[in-house]
């Protein structure tokens, strides 16, 4: 299907324009001139999610491919998958389009982390690295550009109310008497041994969760995605497709039903912790836990991310940068190569130990 292009161009010059992370302003590649982003985060709202799950034949996701012909060389191209905006691949010009499920993003945390500081941080991870193979460094050294990705997020509000029933333990100790070989002479001593006294224990809490975020696309692997947290969510401003300028940005892919699943397992986790604690004692069994969510709510945001990829001896790494933030992380390879040789160095300097002893 044939997309319109959303057209920032320079209203001075008629080059196209960029968001800028450093300044978070639309600036202009050619005569530098800027625009302002408006900005009222009163204006992002939450909705509820009760009214998305009873229509999900709607709120599916959908495949659309798109067509489109860049603003500027005029070169026509077609969208990745679930892609909303991207750069020309014939002229590099910012290419962007409107998002197509029913649910968009209506909210985002623009790039802070400029292409340059995003490389930078990467080449000092990578150099802190014991036993990289020097193919990574170079590729470090090398002009690769990193991608910079807006990646769709579930971010989710819920009050919950849990009854729960199980056992506290409290340890008490007693004085037993037991015959003991004392210099070859048998006698009786006294030891003090731990006990557990369990009882029966049931309660009720409650706990309000906000802005649980979840991905909502299957783009990096959840193991990235975790340790690239945590997303400040009062760096969210309301979405505006001048942020996406210069990067690429994706539609959501996971169902908003299956993101509230995920959600629920966190929350889970944190109620949890919670009835330990309301139980008290020194050991705690939960035997079971009912939950209630009440007063559910969702947005839907874009996260940004920087992302570059390294292909060694037939296997494929993927780094991300949290674009807000810094944060680092990815699979490291290692040179086998480089560690035989500091092995061979460690028993060499070994027998020469021992030679000149
Ligand atoms: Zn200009
Ligand atoms: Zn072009």
């Amino acid at each position: 299907m044939k997309y319109e292009p959303i057209n920032f161009t320079c209203k001075g010059c008629g080059a196209s324009t960029r968001f800028s992370p450093d300044t978070g302003l639309l600036s202009c590649e050619f005569c530098n001139a800027t625009l302002e982003i408006k900005s009222d985060i009163s204006q992002i709202q939450t909705h509820d999610l009760d009214g998305a799950l009873s229509q999900l034949d709607i709120n599916t996701p959908k495949e659309v491919t798109k067509e489109i012909n860049c603003p500027k060389c005029g070169g026509g191209f077609t969208f990745g998958p679930h892609v909303a905006s991207t750069l020309c691949p014939n002229c590099q010009t910012p290419t962007i389009t409107e998002f197509v499920n029913n649910i968009v993003p209506e909210s985002i945390i623009p790039f802070e982390i400029t292409h340059k500081k995003a490389k930078e941080i990467f080449a000092d991870w990578v150099g802190s690295l014991w036993f990289a193979p020097s193919e990574l460094k170079h590729l470090v050294d090398s002009d690769k550009k990193m991608e910079g990705n807006y990646l769709p997020y579930w971010c989710y509000d819920a009050n919950t109310l849990t009854t729960y029933r199980g056992e506290r333990g409290d340890i008490y100790y007693v004085t037993v008497q037991k015959r003991e070989v004392v210099d070859g002479k048998e006698q009786t001593v006294s030891v003090e041994e731990e006990r557990i006294d369990w009882s029966n224990v049931s309660g009720t809490i409650s706990r309000d969760f906000d802005d649980i975020s979840i991905s909502a696309s299957t783009t990096l692997s959840d193991k990235l995605l975790r340790a690239i947290r945590p997303w400040d969510i009062g760096k969210l401003r309301p979405f505006d497709e001048k942020f996406l300028a210069g990067f690429e940005s994706q539609e959501h892919t996971i169902r908003v039903d299956s993101g509230f699943d995920t959600a629920k397992n966190i929350m889970s986790r944190v109620i949890e912790d919670d009835i330990v604690e309301d139980i008290g004692g020194d050991e705690q069994n939960i035997d079971s836990m009912n939950t209630i969510y009440m007063d559910k709510k969702f947005k839907n945001s874009l996260f940004p991310i920087w992302t570059t990829h390294f292909s060694y001896k037939g296997k494929e790494y993927i780094y991300a940068i949290n674009g807000e933030n810094g944060k680092v992380t990815g699979e490291r390879p290692y040179s086998y190569t480089k560690i035989a040789i500091l092995i061979g160095v460690i028993v060499l300097a070994i027998t020469a130990g021992i030679y000149y002893r």
